[in-house]
């Protein structure tokens, strides 16, 4: 303590005696420069009246920072609306509650016959037949034989039961089997030629033409 307040004293005793000489200072450069004017012969006694002045350099006055600013308060935006749930549409595999088993005997047939249900999916909205190797047999027939023709195939009903036959004549002619498939489904449906069901007015595949005759659809 007794330090530092003879630190404290000498700064004050020194400020006590730069008072006096910042004010003659002040005077002394206001008469040196009236004393310029007159003769300039007191030039040098304004720079050593400011050395003692130059040892207390004038406090720097700190001015109190601004404020700051307050920040503006902008309102938050609102919360993205959730997207509402969407049920997917049900896939167009999804069986029918009424499907009907399939049993496709030749396994070489399983393309073709599945692509042909699919055909008839849309129109159903739902698969309206499933291959799971029991109920209606779809397999290779002797169409040809039965029907002097190379037809595609046949809906072939006995009293044992229905068949829809592929004819193996055909089967490495024709490009594409699907809408054949879909055809004699429709035939076991009940569907008949002309009617507005899908596939009843089938357009020749790739591989075969509309016999003129009786508008039976062959294999080249
Ligand atoms: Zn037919």
């Amino acid at each position: 303590m007794k330090k530092i307040s003879a630190k404290w004293c000498c700064v004050l005793a020194a400020l006590v005696l730069a008072a006096p000489l910042l004010s003659a200072r002040a005077v002394g450069d206001h008469s040196a420069s009236q004393t310029v004017l007159g003769s300039g012969g007191y030039s040098a006694a304004p720079s050593s009246l400011t050395r003692p002045a130059d040892r207390f350099p004038a406090p720097v006055l700190v001015r109190p920072s601004p404020p700051a600013p307050h920040p503006i308060a902008t309102p938050a935006p609102p919360p993205p609306t959730p997207l509402p749930a969407i049920q997917p549409p049900a896939p167009p595999s999804g069986l029918c509650q009424d499907a009907l088993s399939i049993q496709v005997v030749d396994p070489e047939l399983t393309s073709a016959v599945q692509a042909g249900v699919d055909l008839l999916t849309p129109y159903f909205g739902c698969q309206k037949f499933r291959l799971d190797g029991a109920g209606l047999p779809v397999k290779f027939g002797p169409v040809t034989s039965l029907l002097n023709a190379k037809v595609l195939g046949y809906a072939h009903s006995t009293n044992s039961g229905y068949e829809i036959w592929i004819n193996p004549d055909c089967w490495g002619v024709v490009g594409d089997w699907s809408g054949v498939v879909a055809h004699e489904l429709g035939h076991y449906l009940g569907w008949q030629h002309g009617d507005d069901h899908p596939y009843m007015w089938l357009a020749p595949p790739p591989g075969s033409y509309a016999q003129p005759s009786d508008l039976a659809i062959v294999c080249y």
